[in-house]
């Protein structure tokens, strides 16, 4: 059976291969966080655009403000205006922090670490040249590109894009969503279920998890068990980017999915992946879109997402797919699994501490959202070392956008 890294690479592959002409547009920068950009963000000028105080303090001519020293202040600079003048021998001027260093001075010397009585200012440490002075085009030359296209903006590459002055910017398009839910037992979340019924917190954990992973995703209700009505809500869902379906692709008798997602002429890259929650995963193409059937029960849902929805909605907004941030923390306590899948156990991470501890919690298998909402993080178990001690380093996933 299929590896989950192997799912993903056949995933990217297969996303990448049927990708649709990206579609940008330029919109407010203010309203782009979270989108992949379409244009690069280029340095409108030098930056800084003048030699730059980083400090409070004194500008001064290094060799001048030696330990011992006195020098004469003869001005001040705020930052955003400029000084006439130069700094001559013997000569000091106060300035602000992110003020222009003024003609003379090669250095600048906190305010903290000088004594002022009226205009005489008095030095104890030695100053060396360019202190505290960031120089013209340090950070960035006029030109320079600064963010490539495919890059998504964050908050610092939002800052760095406005700082350089780009208030409109172009950007691709957010892929769109179908979000079907399926099962006979599946209710609306507004609905009184039945005793026998389950409320269809999929849908909107599955929106959650579209918009943090950059799409707009849409439900478009839960399908009953029953191939002409699958079928017609599927042909619905494949009017989006990608259809997302929740539930029906396991072993049972009434397990449809699969069987009428064939009938619409899926080409399944693959219908199995070796991962517990998750193990009946289904990924395919059809009319050119990705078709992903997740297992209903809510942790499977939510753990196939991560790993398998996640690099087909990077692709389709322009980005490079991201890879899992696996990384390793200690465990708290001993982990004994079993079988040839690999486990993502819901977990909680401490990082507090300083060095990451990471805790399974007890759970009652793939159908309880209860523990998985405490959770912040899976813990990793493959069939290379189902045993495992307390204090080794075990790998771990953390749940998207809560580490
Ligand atoms: P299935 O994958 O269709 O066999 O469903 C597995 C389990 O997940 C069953 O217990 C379902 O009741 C539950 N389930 C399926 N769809 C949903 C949903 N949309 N929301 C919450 N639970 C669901
Ligand atoms: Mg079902």
């Amino acid at each position: 059976m299929l590896s989950f890294q192997d799912a993903r690479k056949k995933i990217i592959a297969t996303v990448r291969a049927l990708r649709p002409p990206l579609v940008s547009e330029t919109i407010e920068l203010s309203r782009a966080s979270g989108r992949v950009l379409a244009e690069p963000v280029t340095a409108d000028r030098d930056y800084p655009p003048f030699d730059r105080s980083i400090r409070d303090g004194f500008a001064v001519r290094a060799h001048d403000a030696r330990p011992g020293a006195t020098l004469r202040c003869i001005g001040e600079i705020r930052a955003g205006s400029g000084f006439d003048g130069a700094v001559g021998p013997g000569e000091c001027v106060q300035i602000m922090t992110g003020a222009a260093v003024p003609k003379g001075a090669d250095a600048v010397v906190m305010i903290e670490h000088v004594s002022v009585d009226g205009d005489r200012v008095m030095f104890s440490r030695p100053t060396t040249r360019g202190q505290s002075i960031v120089p013209r085009g340090n950070e960035a030359r006029a030109g320079q590109q600064l963010l490539a296209p495919g890059m998504r903006l964050g908050y610092a590459e939002m800052g760095l894009a406005g700082q350089v002055g780009k208030h409109r910017i172009n950007v691709y398009r957010r892929p769109q969503a179908a979000i079907l839910s399926t099962g006979d037992e599946v209710v609306d979340i507004s609905v009184t279920p039945g005793p026998l019924q389950v409320r269809n917190g999929n849908s909107v954990a599955l929106e959650a998890l579209v918009r943090l992973a950059g799409a707009e995703g849409e439900s478009i209700g839960n399908a009953p068990d029953e191939k002409k009505e699958l079928r017609r809500y599927m042909e619905r869902g494949l009017e989006a980017d990608l259809l997302i379906i929740s539930g029906g692709v396991s072993m049972g008798k009434y397990d449809l999915v699969e069987m009428v997602l064939g009938e619409l002429g899926v080409e399944f890259a693959f219908d199995s992946v070796a991962i517990r929650p998750g193990r009946p995963a289904v990924f395919g193409v059809c009319r050119g879109k990705p078709v992903f059937g997740l297992p209903g029960n809510p942790v499977s849902t939510m753990v196939t997402f991560e790993l398998f929805v996640t690099p087909a909605i990077d692709i389709l907004s322009g980005a490079e797919p991201h890879p899992l941030p696996i990384f390793r923390a200690r465990l708290a306590h001993a982990v004994h699994e079993r079988g040839e899948l690999t486990h993502f156990l819901p977990a909680r991470m401490e990082t507090s501490r300083g060095e990451p501890e990471v805790t399974v919690l007890p759970w009652q298998g793939s159908g309880d959202v209860v523990t998985m909402a405490q959770s912040n993080a899976f813990l990793i178990v493959s069939p290379d070392q189902l045993d495992w001690e307390a204090g080794e380093m075990a790998l771990v996933l953390p749940r998207r956008g809560l580490l």
